[in-house]
């Protein structure tokens, strides 16, 4: 059979791939396309052109030199029609070329190292929790590129106490998008009026959430950085204007509310499992972590403590959850989510997913009305 070429396409709002042949394909020959301003790489997003029914083989060279080579053991690549469903595909690793297999039912095929999450998912996502009275929103400042980092706050007007405030944090690695839709969940559930333990946490505390901290990079399809290649969860206690003015428009609008509680919302790339990072606290936040977390392991299947990543370390106050917990005194976590799935519960179609982190999403209310709802 004489080959048959593709188009592919990354020129989009997170794509990510560098093209080194299409002649064929069933051997597509492809690199990863590292941050745009760091070596950073791992993110991958882009369409492959070519008629349907034929098997595709990409071959995405090289990637032992990426971010988190443990990241392609055992991880099997995502692949979607449409863009809303997307589905796990064959992927095998020999230790330096990460190979993708799939036929496609349509002539048009979107690849991606996790299902994305477009600057629209982010608007969606505050428009439609906007509508709801007890929301608003306002800009807490700029990107380097010039893009607004916005923040919801929710508000029940009921709520007399005056308590300082839980606060969540998403994109601050930009390729981690299973943050937004965990975001989808929690706040669906946090403002479903029939729901008595959402109603119990907001006439407790006011909730702030950043969707995206770093648009720069959600934009340019990278993994871990923004504009200049700051990677923002490790400027915490030195951030500057020029290099990473995000985590002061953040830090500034902490500092002004203060936290009862903050999460932080993370993709792991090399952990199969749903799971906090260690972090160094004082005694009574370390009982309020112990009781937070046996409160999450009962309302959700997913979430575990056996397992878990300990980088950037547990006291390094570079960090969002420990510069929080040193600054504000607050019981902050970093949440990590699998790229690949939860070994414990595998999914053989989906693996770790959108309506999985939604889901979990919606599972912490539960744990934040036991810590927060006295
Ligand atoms: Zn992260």
């Amino acid at each position: 059979m004489a080959p048959v070429s593709a188009f592919i396409d990354s020129n989009f709002h997170g794509g990510a791939i560098s093209l080194v042949s299409a002649a064929d394909v069933r051997g597509i020959e492809l690199r990863l396309r590292p941050d745009n301003a760091s070596e950073f790489a791992q993110w991958f997003y882009f369409r492959v052109y070519a008629p349907r029914g034929l098997e595709q083989v990409l071959h995405i060279r090289g990637v032992d030199t990426a971010a988190f080579p443990k990241g392609w053991l055992e991880y099997r690549a995502c692949v979607s029609a449409d863009g809303q469903d997307w589905r796990r595909t064959e992927t095998s690793f020999d230790g330096s070329t990460l190979t993708i297999r799939h036929t496609p039912t349509t002539d048009v095929t979107a690849y991606a190292y996790f299902a994305p999450y477009s600057a629209e998912d982010t608007q969606a996502l505050i428009g439609t929790a906007a509508r709801d009275p007890r929301v608003s929103v306002d800009v807490l400042g700029l990107s380097l590129e010039g893009a607004a980092i916005q923040r919801l706050t929710v508000k029940d007007p009921r709520t007399t106490a005056g308590r300082p405030p839980l606060w969540l944090v998403a994109r601050q690695h930009p390729g981690e998008t299973m943050s937004g839709y965990f975001l989808e969940g929690f706040l669906a559930r946090l403002l479903d009026p029939t729901d008595s333990a959402a109603q119990a946490l907001l006439r407790a505390v006011d909730v702030h959430i950043v969707p995206d901290i770093n648009p720069d990079g959600s934009r340019r399809g990278n993994l871990r950085t923004n504009f200049a290649g700051a990677n923002l969860n490790r400027e915490w206690d030195r951030a500057t204007p020029e290099y990473s003015p995000e985590v002061l428009a953040v830090r500034t609008a902490l500092e002004a509310t203060g936290a009862g509680q903050l999460l932080d919302l993370h993709g792991d790339e090399a952990l199969p499992y749903v799971h906090f990072i260690p972090a160094d606290m004082p005694a009574p936040l370390l009982d309020r972590r112990a009781k937070f977390e046996r409160a999450l392991m009962e309302a959700s299947g997913d979430f575990q403590t056996e397992h878990s990543s300990t980088l950037g370390g547990p006291n390094n106050p570079r960090l969002l959850s420990h510069w929080a917990t040193r600054n504000l005194g607050c019981l902050a976590l970093t949440l990590e989510m699998p790229f690949k799935d939860n070994a414990n519960r595998p999914d053989p179609l989906y693996g770790w997913s959108p309506a999985r982190s939604r889901r979990l999403g919606a599972d912490m209310i539960s744990a934040c009305v036991v810590d927060l709802v006295k």
